[in-house]
């Protein structure tokens, strides 16, 4: 049983996500205490019930202490199946970070999953599903996975209503990755959504967005961004403004949500400002994407290395628990909130 105190560094949800994602592919069960122990509110929410009980229904596990403001909890995994599931989150939690639970280990069965997960897709302080879409599961294909997404509706914070569907094919073997020196920019796209509201402010973000982005030097002349105007089926109202910027070596992408008072115009320097931020460091990928490629990169056929604009502290979790789970050894060079330098060696892999 792997004892986890699920209040350090982070001290957020992804400590139990990640837990359970290694629990299922290593077949170790894990006792977890002090959940969340560093959010304002502790403990157990809807979304993180979600992904114990999908991650459980999915490997048949054995699970004591899940309830909601609950901060411990055992599980202990049985046998991983592949099959059709359906989870309901049943409030805004983000659905995007349910399936990032799973999805890995239903790529290592023997025969095709489909996953649908309701709840919110584009919620704060999480990857909405344009990220995952559009950044996370690229880098994942260029390691062998072969997953396909569809957005069937979008849900917004606060009453969420969205839903995901995912496709995942067996993937057993999975590619390094080297996202080091980014080289020069190829590409700039994005979009700017509407959910129930006017396509006005679709527009209204878009042109704040191109109005900024246009004369960045990164661009030269040999880019023209391209950003969609998209309305998205949805329950409930919303917006969103997201940008990805793809490299000769790397990729980031960054947005921004309306809210209720929050001007088009600010949405879209929200989502800028961060895309400026990133371009002043010399980092290959977002800070994001160095955290959510860690642990997939963990179970790679070799050493991958990413140079990440930012540390965070989500990163450095992240690598301590998956060296509880596995003998993969992660090197993080950099101070929290400066540019850094990961190396994942997974057991076997030679160091050079
Ligand atoms: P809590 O913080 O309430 O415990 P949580 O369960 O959502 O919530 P965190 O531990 O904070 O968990 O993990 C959030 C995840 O969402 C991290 O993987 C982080 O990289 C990702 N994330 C947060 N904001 C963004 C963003 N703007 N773009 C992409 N990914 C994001």
């Amino acid at each position: 049983m792997i004892e986890i105190d699920g209040a350090q560094g982070e001290g957020g949800g992804q400590v139990l996500r990640s837990a359970l994602t290694l629990s299922i592919l290593t077949g170790q069960p894990f006792h977890i205490v002090n959940i969340r122990a560093r959010r304002s509110k502790t403990g157990l929410a809807a979304q993180h019930l979600k992904s114990i009980d999908a991650a459980a229904t999915i490997s048949k596990a054995e699970v004591q202490g899940a309830h909601l403001g609950s901060r411990g909890l055992s599980f202990k995994p049985g046998g991983l199946r592949s099959g059709r599931y359906k989870f309901e989150v049943g409030t805004a939690g983000a659905t995007t970070l349910i399936l990032q639970t799973i999805l890995l280990p239903l790529s290592r069965t023997s025969s095709a999953s489909t996953v649908i997960i309701t709840g919110g897709t584009h919620v704060p302080a999480s990857p909405c599903y344009h990220y995952i879409e559009m950044n996370w599961l690229p880098c994942l294909r260029q390691m062998g996975m072969d997953a396909t997404l569809n957005l069937e509706q979008a849900g917004f914070y606060p009453r969420g209503g969205g839903r995901i569907q995912a496709t995942i094919r067996p993937s057993p073997h999975l590619r390094t990755l080297n996202l080091f020196q980014r080289g020069k920019m190829i590409n700039l796209s994005g979009i700017s959504a509407v959910a129930n509201l006017p396509r006005s402010i679709a527009e209204r973000q878009r042109r704040q967005a191109l109005l900024r982005i246009k004369n960045l030097p990164a661009l030269g002349n040999h880019i023209e961004p391209q950003i969609k105007i998209v309305e998205l089926p949805s329950p409930v109202k919303g917006t969103l403004l997201l940008l990805l910027a793809e490299f000769e070596n790397g990729r980031a992408c960054y947005f921004s949500l309306g809210e209720l008072g929050k001007p088009a115009e600010k949405v879209a320097d929200e989502a800028v400002d961060r895309l400026e931020e990133f371009l002043e460091s010399d980092g290959a990928i977002d800070q994001y994407l160095a955290d959510q490629l860690l642990l997939p990169l963990s179970f790679a056929d070799g050493v991958s290395t990413l140079r990440t604009s930012r540390v965070t502290s989500h990163l450095m979790t992240n690598a301590e628990i998956l060296q509880l789970f596995l003998p993969v050894k992660i090197a993080i060079e950099g101070e929290i909130g400066e540019t850094g330098i990961v190396r994942i060696v997974p057991q076997g892999s030679k160091e050079s």
